[in-house]
């Protein structure tokens, strides 16, 4: 089986194809069971295609290989599901979905704990207030606070604004009389993919959203 690499030297963004796209497109990658595992620059992207270790696919499950893109490229009704990259003479759809060909490797089973992530997956909101904040006027609460032993964990973290925050003090929502707005839960999709997943509506074919 070919070995799958990420990093190529093949480096488009050294030839006359490179255009903004590069830098701010993203691309969904899925394995050949059509399982989110990876999130790849267009760069990238144009590389695996390339390469033929991946191949596009689009909302309807048409797939795409590299020499098709560059011939036929998409119906113009489906214009959503790709970025463009500008070249001399042509626009080259890069397919915003790419299906692995013989890569096995399953999609991440644990989503790393961090700060950021807990933010991501409460949507910036506090969790008692509902405000949507930047990530610098939040806090991480323990709802069940660690001078009353509380883990720092999924299920016992949430983004509160820093005045909830005081607010609460070190007690549990109950002693404090304050209201969760959602019950912690570790995310079974990285909360990075569903937050992205809103600016790339094709993806939501392949994304299953948390139970
Ligand atoms: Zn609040």
């Amino acid at each position: 089986m070919r070995a799958l690499v990420f990093k190529t030297t093949f480096d488009i963004a050294s030839s006359s194809l490179l255009s903004n796209v590069l830098q701010g497109g993203r691309v969904l990658i899925l394995n050949r069971s059509y399982l989110p595992i990876h999130i790849a620059t267009v760069k990238r992207a144009v590389s695996l295609l390339c390469l033929d270790i991946a191949i596009g696919v689009d909302r309807d499950y048409q797939t795409y290989t590299w020499s098709r893109l560059l011939t036929e490229g998409p119906s113009p009704e489906k214009d959503e599901d790709f970025h463009y990259l500008h070249t001399v003479n042509k626009l080259v759809p890069v397919p915003k979905v790419l299906l692995l060909q013989d890569f096995d490797k399953r999609p991440p089973q644990h989503i790393r704990f961090s700060r950021g992530q807990v933010f991501m997956r409460d949507q910036h909101t506090c969790q008692y207030c509902a405000k949507t904040l930047p990530k610098q006027k939040l806090n991480i609460d323990h709802v069940v606070p660690r001078t009353q032993g509380g883990k720092t964990t999924w299920e016992n973290v949430v983004a509160s604004c820093h005045y909830c925050n005081r607010k609460k003090g070190g007690r549990t929502p109950g002693q404090a009389g304050m209201k969760l707005l959602t019950i912690p839960h570790r995310p079974s999709v990285s909360p990075l993919l569903t937050t992205l997943k809103d600016l790339n509506p094709v993806w939501n074919n392949f994304i299953l959203s948390p139970a």
